[in-house]
């Protein structure tokens, strides 16, 4: 990869989203949730940026505690949206969002309208595997808390920044969170696509970022998460 590698800042509203400064501009990972224009002109004013800086923003998935502020920041300059194939009909609002089940899909259904940004074109459609030009992010489909889902990785930084596809609270690694994923067997069997990456940070959307020995933690989480399918297989249990 030839970019240099940028240095990254994390924001916060609802969801962390990050700020990839770059020599020439800058990425946004997600918006979070939404908020007005001055507060977001703010947050990056401190950082040394002016919002017309800002290059491209790409989207781990659809929901809006990580899109809320999407249409605003697009009309704000020139940034192109990106998000992965599978989840453009979700902003572009020609479909809407998978439902998740039980009390957990009905709270959704009924904030989710109230929450999210105003429907609006994608500029680039992203696949499994591409990296993004200019950004040095890798695209890794992790498909489940939603069918779009994307994890970002970027090899220079050996950091990688999760979305939902799993969380961490109070520094422990977590699966995806079951509340508000379409389908979170699918979510659980996603997260072996990470393991094969060489990887010290992980960035979350939800808890604080682990700043080194990501893969290992990864991979206890992985072993954790599929010995308790197993037990719960032998059980006769449910997946909950
Ligand atoms: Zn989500
Ligand atoms: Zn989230």
């Amino acid at each position: 990869m030839s970019e240099a590698t940028p240095a990254v800042h994390v924001l916060n509203k609802m969801a962390n989203f990050f700020v990839l400064k770059e020599a020439e501009g800058a990425t946004l990972i997600d918006t979070g949730g939404k908020d007005r224009l001055e507060n977001l002109e703010r947050k990056f004013a401190a950082l040394g940026l002016d919002l017309a800086r800002l290059r491209r923003i790409v989207i781990t998935h659809a929901h809006y505690d990580h899109t809320g502020s999407l249409a605003a920041l697009r009309q704000a300059g020139s940034a192109k949206v990106l998000a992965h194939e599978q989840e453009v009909p979700f902003l572009t609002r020609t479909r809407r969002l998978p439902r998740p089940a039980g009390l957990a899909g009905f709270l959704f259904h009924v904030a989710e309208p109230i929450f999210r940004s105003p429907p609006l074109p994608v500029d680039q459609a992203l696949r499994d595997g591409e990296v993004i030009a200019g950004a040095g992010l890798k695209v890794i489909h992790t498909p489940g808390h939603t069918p779009g889902h994307i994890c970002l990785y970027h090899a220079g930084l050996r950091a990688l920044f999760t979305g939902d596809a799993l969380v961490s609270r109070e520094g422990k690694l977590e699966g995806p969170v079951p509340f508000f994923s379409a389908d979170i067997s699918q979510a659980r069997r996603s997260l072996q696509r990470l393991l094969e990456l060489e990887l010290e940070t992980i960035y979350f959307a939800h808890g604080e970022t682990l700043r080194e020995g990501g893969g290992k933690a990864l991979k206890e989480l992985a072993a954790a998460l599929s010995e308790k399918a197993g037990s719960g297989r032998q059980a006769g249990g449910r997946e909950n």
